[in-house]
Formats: structure tokens, sequence, C-alpha cells
């Protein structure tokens, strides 16, 4: 029987090298609507492409959706539209990119970090539940990230933060395309964020959006990211500290072209999914991390779980040496230097998955070059 380096090697037999973690892939029309808002000079923060890439957001996710300069900006324009204020703590996923952490810290507010469940690797209903029982004041917020697009128990989740008057934020940085009962991720809490970096599933360079289902939090939020700016004929007038965070024309561009091509981009990703479930099938000292059954992911990132630390890294490096590039996950927010002294509950399943999973190679376009059989 093969071993399981021969396996994946083999599996990426056909592959140009390198092969990496994420990347974008780009055809014909994102060169025609960049190329349009170069010829019409409309390259800044007002146009019609980023009026198009509002609208059609909007009509994908059912939701409004205001696009900004990245996903960071945007987590950040929901917390402030959330209500979270300078002092206030709000509960963050121990396993989460940094920017979820660091966009609390930019309202002056204190990250209260929690653990997550091995099956969604997002918040753990049940344990966030018994530990909030157990705190006399317990924090007024959480923003829930869904990782890899698999999405987190998002309903039991906002149950739990009913029972304690909790508002609910979303992080859906990675999981533009995923639902849950037919409703697209970062439309459960009260204001969500998108990204559209580099490695998503769509890229408009750099970009993102805020994402709401309250008509009046989607003005509030295109007020605050262009300048808190008040239409006047005569004058230029703010009437409010706001923030330069509207998407400039030439990255929405990118992003009408993208999502043009998104329901192909998510069909290559199944597929994908489907071969790596087959690869690792036979390799009992790895486990492919499965999607649940109900819900639909997008597939974004596919991951292994290693037994050890050391065997993940060994993973990394025998692969590298093909020019198969994997990746470590994030580490704890709580083990970075600047958030270890955070008010957190126990997340051992967080550090125990950050220390043993590998993301792989995903990009949609990897799915015609893999073996299938
Ligand atoms: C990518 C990402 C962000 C931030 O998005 P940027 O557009 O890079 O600022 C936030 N949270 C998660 C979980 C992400 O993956």
């Amino acid at each position: 029987m093969q071993n399981l380096y021969s396996a994946v090697i083999d599996f990426f037999k056909n592959a140009p090298r390198p092969v990496v973690v994420h990347e974008p892939h780009f055809s014909e029309n994102e060169k025609k609507y960049v190329l349009d808002c170069i010829e019409t000079g409309w390259v800044s923060s007002v146009g019609s492409y980023v009026d198009r890439f509002e609208r059609d957001l909007s009509l994908y996710t059912d939701a409004y959706a205001i696009p900004v300069v990245n996903g960071t900006a945007a987590l950040h324009l929901a917390l402030i539209l959330a209500g979270v204020k300078s002092g206030d703590e709000v509960l963050v996923s121990d396993l989460t990119f940094v920017a979820t952490a660091n966009a609390v810290h930019y309202c002056h507010a204190i990250p209260h970090f929690v653990e997550v469940d091995k099956e969604t690797f997002a918040v753990d209903p049940e344990k966030l539940d018994q530990y909030l029982m157990t705190l006399k004041n317990h924090p007024k917020f959480l923003i829930v990230t869904h990782i890899f697009g698999n999405p987190a128990h998002i309903k039991t989740l906002s149950e739990v933060c009913d029972k304690y008057g909790i508002v609910l934020i979303e992080d859906a940085a990675e999981s533009l395309g995923s639902y849950v009962d037919g409703k697209h991720t970062g439309t459960f809490g009260k204001v969500s964020a998108l990204s559209f970096n580099g490695n998503k599933i769509i890229t408009t360079g750099g970009g993102g959006a805020v994402l709401t289902t309250d008509k009046d939090m989607a003005d509030r939020a295109k007020h605050l990211s262009t300048t808190a700016k008040v239409a006047d004929p005569y004058s230029h007038r703010h009437d409010m500290v706001g923030y330069n965070y509207r998407m400039p024309n030439i990255n929405a561009a990118l992003g009408c072209a993208q999502l043009e091509k998104l329901p192909e981009f998510l069909e290559y990703k199944k597929q994908l999914a489907v071969c790596y479930k087959e690869l690792f099938k036979p390799f009992d000292e790895v486990e492919f991390v499965k999607s649940s059954q109900r819900t639909i992911s997008n597939y974004w990132l596919n991951n292994i779980l290693t037994s050890s630390e050391s065997a993940r890294n060994n993973f990394i490096d025998r692969l590298a040496e093909e020019k198969i590039f994997c990746r470590g996950l994030w580490s704890p927010m709580s083990s970075l230097p600047m958030y270890k002294n955070c008010p957190k509950m126990d997340t051992q399943v967080a550090y125990d998955l950050c220390a043993r999973t590998v993301s792989l190679p995903s990009s949609a376009m990897l799915r015609q070059y893999v073996k299938t059989e």
C-alpha cells in the first residue's frame, strides 16, 4: 500500500508547481471591467462598479451589503454599529484570524476568548452557555467566526445570545457562499463582515463588506464608511467622526467579475473537497476535516488533522520539498503577546486544533489537475 506522502504527491502529479494554499483566478471580465475604470477615470470611491457590486452582493446574500476597503475595516464598522463602546468586553473565539480580536481592540474594547468545538472549529454553543452561567457580569457581545467557510452552529449560538441578551456579530470573512437553512452566513447576527482579500473565495484585491438585514444599520454603515459626509450641493459637511473605508471603484470592478464566477468556484471547490476526502480515507494517521451535513459550506479551505504538532510540521516540510505548500492554522489569540492577559475560559480544544491542523491547497482551479479515480 502507498504511504501517505506518496499518495498526496501522486494526487498533485499533474498540477503546475508551486501548488499554493489558495490563489485567485481571473478571466476576461476582470480585465475588461478594470480597464473600463482606467479608461473612464472612475477608479476611486465613487463609480458604477462599486454601486453594482453593492447591488450584486446584496442580491446574492439577500441582505444589505456595504463594500469597504477590507474585511478588517468591515469588522471594525460592524462592532461600532453593534454598539461596542470603550471598555466593553466582547466574546471572541480563541481560534480565529487576528483581525477579529484587533477590531475589538480598535473600539477600545476587550476581547474575552471562548472555546471552540472540534466539529466546526467555531464557538462551542454548549460550553459557551455553561461558561456564561458562571459569570456574574457577562459580556454583552459575541463575534462568531465561520472557519474555512464551514458554518458555525449559528442557530444554537443565536439562541444562547437571546437567552443572555447578548448581541451577535458574525465574522463571515471566509464564508461567502455558505448557508444554514437556506440563509446566507452573516445574516443571523445583527451585523457581520465579509472579506475579499486575495486568498478568499472571491477577491477584489483588498476588500470587504458590512452585511446586515437591518435597513437603518445599512444606512449607518454606508454613512460611517464614507467619512460621514452629508449630502449637500454647496458645501462639504460631516455630521460625525466617520471613516474613509468605502471600497474604491477599481476594486469593485474586480469584484463584479469575480461574483459572476462564484457559482463555478463553489462547484469546483465542492468537487475538490470530495477528492480530498477520498484521498485521505485509507490513512489512519490523518483525519480529513469534513463539513457538517446539515449546512452548506463554500469549501473555502480543506484541512486535515494530524496526530501531533510535530506530525503537522513534518507533513508541511515533506510536501514543501515537492513544492506543494500547505500551512498550519493561526496561533490561539490568547497566546499572542498583546492578548495574553485578556479574560478567557478554558480553550484547550482551540489549542489542540491549532497545533494539529494543516490547511491544504484549495484553489478552485486546482480541481482540474487532481486525480479523481
Ligand atoms: C481574511 C479574514 C479577515 C480579515 O479580512 P481582510 O480583508 O484581510 O482584512 C477577518 N477574519 C477572518 C476569519 C479572515 O479569514
